[in-house]
């Protein structure tokens, strides 16, 4: 029985035609599953009992079991276990702006980054489309705060679960859905071309990241495999099609490693590979985890690194740091379970 939170719009409608039946009836079953919010088809109540019964024999309202809630200052950690017994995490922040959700997408992930805790767990599986509509259902639920902005940063690669994340996008972007606007979700990539590329012809105002984290190949094969696969010159070929085609602005995401690539050098590197593109770098304050020997870069150095960006005129951001003491990291949470503490 398939799981109706992973069904988009469009899906509900041709259900219903399929059933001989009117096909707004598909408005009406979205309003009750994510405006009102009911979890049971039977509160359904302008709905026909037959379909009722329909719709009880067709889908499931299923939710994800919650393990484990960390809180820290602004932010909350979810601990969430799946049908399967897998676990993922979800992290809702609070910004002045609203409330994001950095979303999962796998259970583990094949990208093998040096620094991410994530990758340490091999990808199990992809995860449904309802298990990622769901990490925004049941946290709105949980806090009773509406979440504004959605960014699918959790763990996995959502550029090799294509498919899923984009039906993901569609229902929780549409207007009878959670209607959260295409310009409040962000999806971040490790840089898969052949999917940058597939996204670019969707023709969303979805923003895109790319997680650069090296400005040359060498430094960046040595921390991201894919890199091997994908390399800096095709990537940035490939995206500076895509801020051509989509006039977009694309996020650079720049994890400060010590010692790693974190120099003057590098700064002035990443200054000249991003040259003359529509875009702005987000320097990220590396979290360190106890399995991985990276350590992050001083305050200083990441000031310097900003300075040297900004005067060769690149855009340049300081993301803030949240919630170390709640395991934030991505795949930290799962893990440090996993091993009983
Ligand atoms: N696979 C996607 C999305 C998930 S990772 C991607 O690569 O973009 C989301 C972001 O968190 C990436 O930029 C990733 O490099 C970064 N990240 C991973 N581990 C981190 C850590 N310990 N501290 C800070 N950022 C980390």
């Amino acid at each position: 029985m398939e799981n109706i939170y992973g069904k988009t719009y469009n899906d509900l409608k041709e259900y219903f035609l399929s059933i001989n039946e009117k096909s707004f009836k598909a408005t009406q079953v979205f309003d009750w599953l994510y405006k009102k919010r009911v979890k049971s088809f039977s509160l359904m109540s302008n709905i026909k009992k037959d379909i009722i019964n329909k719709l009880e024999e067709e889908f499931n309202m299923e939710p994800l079991k919650v393990l484990r809630v960390l809180e820290d200052v602004d932010v909350k950690k979810y601990l969430f276990e799946l049908y399967d017994g897998e676990k993922i995490e979800a992290v809702l922040m609070n910004h002045d702006y609203g409330n994001s959700l950095c979303v999962s997408t796998q259970v583990g992930c094949n990208m093998g980054c040096k620094f991410c805790e994530s990758g340490r767990l091999k990808k199990r599986r992809n995860l449904e489309t309802y298990e990622m509509v769901l990490q925004i259902l049941m946290i709105e639920e949980l806090t009773k705060e509406r979440i504004s902005h959605v960014v699918l940063m959790g763990i996995g690669e959502p550029f090799d679960n294509y498919i899923n994340v984009m039906k993901f996008i569609n229902i929780i972007n549409h207007p009878n859905g959670i209607a959260i606007g295409a310009r409040h979700i962000t999806i971040s990539t490790c840089g898969i071309i052949p999917k940058i590329k597939e996204f670019m012809n969707e023709n969303l105002q979805v923003n895109l990241a790319i997680s650069l984290h090296a400005p040359n190949d060498s430094l960046r094969n040595e921390i991201m495999p894919i890199n091997r696969a994908y390399p800096l010159k095709e990537l940035i070929s490939v995206l500076k099609e895509y801020v051509e085609r989509t006039h977009r602005r694309l996020t650079f995401e720049y994890i400060m490693l010590k010692d790693v690539n974190d120099t003057k050098e590098c700064a002035l590197e990443l200054s000249k590979l991003l040259k003359n593109i529509n875009c702005y770098v987000n320097l990220i304050p590396y979290n360190e985890t106890s399995h991985i020997e990276f350590k992050k870069s001083s305050q200083d150095t990441i000031l310097k690194f900003y300075d040297i960006l900004k005067k060769e005129g690149i855009g340049v951001t300081i993301r803030r740091e949240f919630g170390s003491k709640v395991k934030a990291a991505c795949g930290q949470l799962r893990s440090h379970y996993e091993e009983g503490k």
